[in-house]
């Protein structure tokens, strides 16, 4: 038995290194301990090695969760602003990618050194690889129980992540804890992931592989766990199925069985929106061919796989029925397909579901039925969309928890 901490966190990634330096420069003894051999894993591989650490934008609405004003408090006290702040005085230079990501000028690992600069100026004392057996509450204690011992402490914060990348370490520790101590947790599924779809989903779709598209994308519906969503994103067209930014967004909404909705003209940007019916009845277009007519919107390859679709390649407009002019609207405005599954665990960037918060205190993280023990980060049920919500996440929610120790 060694020393008494204020704080143990289980798992050394984003949320554990950043709440654990906050904790620990506020005063607290505190302990990180973690299976792997390397820290930061996620964080190095995350924005193409860039990581996108935060997005300008970062409010309740870019969050899926059973309760989502559950991020709100969390939020508002640590905004992005706040990190960019950290990030800035760390000298580590940044750029704005799209709709308020930022990412690092350089490269991922600055972030990880930042987070592990600002624990050593917290004092804290990390362990890894070691691995935890169990967590017990031991009187007014917590009690965790690892190869290298066993440590007391009056606090337990729980940052195990998601189930994302097994390949790196991921696991369900912080979930099973969660069931141990009789907390609820929200079913986790894969996120922000591929789309894979059956053979004949596409028929010669399949010869468009590599080609991005920008597309409203829809999926979801009000009866869903999350809801529905709606993005205006590009899509990318891959041997596997379907990808891209507009894809991996509604993967976080889209349940098994489902059909996704998308509108390949639906990120054309005119005033007022872009009318398909305006394209179908110029009269100038009459003595075109469909193809034609399509590529002046789409790109040439996708043109003629939905002229093909219809039948319709080599026709002249004017000699297109009005039912084929509709049908080819609705294959291109509204095209419905069912996914066969996600590229599942390997391939997520994040997972949905988690602890409940309906358990948590939004103000602290810290579980209402067992005073002392926290979740931090992405083991609650609370999931960004893609563009450095998931980081902000991480970093709002473990600087919750160490006001609260
Ligand atoms: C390829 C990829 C790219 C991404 N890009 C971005 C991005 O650009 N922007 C963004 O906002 N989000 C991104 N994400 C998501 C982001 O990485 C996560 O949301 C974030 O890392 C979650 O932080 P966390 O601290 O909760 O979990 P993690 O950062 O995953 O840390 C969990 C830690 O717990 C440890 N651990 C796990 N199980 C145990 C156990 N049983 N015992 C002890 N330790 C354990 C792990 O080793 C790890 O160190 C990306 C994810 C992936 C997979």
């Amino acid at each position: 038995m060694t020393k008494t901490w204020d704080a143990i966190i289980v798992g050394g990634g984003a949320a554990g290194l950043f709440c654990a330096g906050v904790a620990g420069q506020l005063g607290k003894k505190v302990l990180v301990l973690d299976h792997a051999q390397v820290l930061g894993e996620k964080i190095r591989i995350s924005g193409g090695g860039r990581c996108n650490f935060t997005n300008l934008h970062s409010g309740s609405a870019n969050f899926l969760s059973l309760n989502q004003h559950f991020v709100k408090s969390a939020l508002a006290r640590y905004p992005a602003s706040e990190f960019i702040k950290l990030v800035t005085s760390h000298g580590i230079d940044y750029h704005e990618k799209h709709q308020g990501q930022l990412f690092c000028d350089d490269s991922a690992k600055q972030i990880i050194e930042m987070l592990f600069s600002e624990c050593t100026k917290g004092k804290v004392t990390i362990r890894h690889p070691v691995s935890v057996a169990s967590i017990m509450r031991d009187d007014s204690d917590w009690a965790v129980h690892a190869n290298t011992g066993v440590e007391k402490s009056k606090a337990v914060i729980m940052a195990t992540g998601g189930l994302p990348v097994p390949a790196i370490g991921a696991t369900a520790y912080s979930l099973d804890i969660a069931k141990q101590f009789g907390l609820t947790v929200i079913d986790p599924r894969p996120a922000l992931v591929p789309l894979s779809f059956t053979a004949n989903t596409f028929g010669n779709l399949n010869d468009l592989a590599g080609l991005s598209v920008p597309v409203r994308i829809a999926a979801g519906s009000k009866g869903h766990r999350y809801g529905a969503c709606r993005f205006i994103e590009d899509l990318l067209l891959t041997h596997k199925g379907l990808s891209g930014p507009a894809v991996l967004q509604a993967s976080s909404y889209w349940e098994e069985g489902e059909p996704i909705h998308i509108d390949w003209l639906g990120a054309i940007e005119r005033p007022g929106g872009f009318n398909c019916d305006e394209l179908f009845n110029n009269e100038e277009n009459r003595l075109k061919l469909t193809e034609t007519i399509l590529a002046s919107v789409l790109p040439q390859r996708l043109a003629k796989v939905f002229a093909e679709q219809k039948n319709l390649m080599g026709r002249k407009w004017a000699e297109v029925s009005k039912k084929d002019r509709q049908a080819l609207k609705e294959l291109i405005t509204n095209w419905s397909v069912k996914p066969a599954g996600t590229l599942g665990w390997k391939k997520a960037e994040v997972m949905v579901g988690g602890v409940d918060t309906k358990e948590l205190d939004g103000q602290t993280m810290m579980s209402r039925k067992h005073p002392g023990l926290f979740f931090i980060g992405e083991c609650v049920d609370v999931t960004g969309h893609l563009g450095g919500h998931n980081f902000q996440w991480a970093w709002a929610s473990g600087f919750a928890c160490a006001q609260a120790l």
